[in-house]
């Protein structure tokens, strides 16, 4: 349990444009500023000076977490303009001040998250670095041990493994055994699979489109079934071109190997 200290941005601030925003992703910063007493409520008041013109929802030092602002306004961290980082991303920056120590800090922020991906129903594949968004390097000192930091994530300060399916709005701190659930296979076809004339249908279709939503890139959100029907037709092709889009594929709406490696990957952290 870390201390949360809410010190919110000014509304009249520019850096709290106040979008609405329904948070999908964690961002994940480093502050890049080693100054001594760069800490967390040192950033509080930068950001909350009038002529600041960024912004995020967290910043955590070894000691506590302030936050700066709500969780359904959007700030302005991850460098990709009115993109989903920053309009549907939390962003959490972890200090690295030289008075600080760093590793507890990254073990608080690995709590902050956990904290945030169970009450908002975040997955864990959304838990990204701000590098994801726009290129930059950013956390410069986590890129080198990205997966490392997720894993401690997932057992940060309960030693238990967290569901890495988003729970919707279980209590933070939960007395009782996390549900184990059990992982259900995707068989995913191997070959290439496109818009075709008759569309292309199937065990298959309906394998990927099954993966697609359950990382949450449905074919057609909100139809029936979340518009998994078995066929490959332009919807599941959007589905799959939004899905390589955010994952650094070759954005083409064509199934194949390499969105089948990447897909796999993630079904199975
Ligand atoms: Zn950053």
């Amino acid at each position: 349990m870390v201390k949360v200290i809410q010190d919110f941005i000014p509304s009249s601030n520019k850096n709290r444009p106040g979008n609405y925003m329904k948070p999908l992703y964690i961002t994940v910063h480093n502050t890049a500023n080693t100054a001594k007493g760069a800490n967390a409520a040192s950033h509080a008041s930068f950001v909350k000076r009038s002529f600041t013109a960024v912004s995020w929802h967290f910043t955590v030092d070894e000691n506590c977490i302030y936050q700066h602002l709500p969780l359904n306004e959007n700030g302005w961290h991850a460098g990709d303009g009115r993109g989903t980082g920053n309009m549907k991303s939390i962003g959490i920056e972890i200090c690295e001040n030289s008075d600080g120590n760093f590793e507890k800090a990254v073990e608080n922020a690995q709590w902050l998250i956990r904290k945030l991906m169970t009450e908002q129903g975040i997955s864990f594949a959304n838990v990204v670095p701000h590098k994801h968004w726009s290129g930059k390097e950013c956390p410069r000192k986590l890129l080198n041990r990205w997966d490392s930091f997720k894993a401690g994530i997932a057992t940060a300060h309960t030693g238990k493994k967290a569901s890495t399916k988003p729970v919707k709005s279980a209590p933070a701190k939960s007395t009782t055994k996390p549900k184990t659930t059990s992982k259900k296979t995707y068989n995913l076809p191997s070959g290439i699979l496109k818009v075709t004339k008759p569309l292309t249908k199937g065990a298959g279709v309906k394998a990927l489109q099954e993966a697609l939503a359950a990382l949450f890139f449905y074919p057609d959100k909100g139809a029936k079934n979340n518009g998994i029907d078995g066929y490959y037709g332009p919807k599941t092709a959007d589905a799959v071109k939004r899905f390589q889009l955010m994952h650094g594929l070759a954005a083409d709406g064509i199934y194949g190997p390499r969105t089948r490696t990447v897909l796999e990957s993630l079904l199975n952290q």
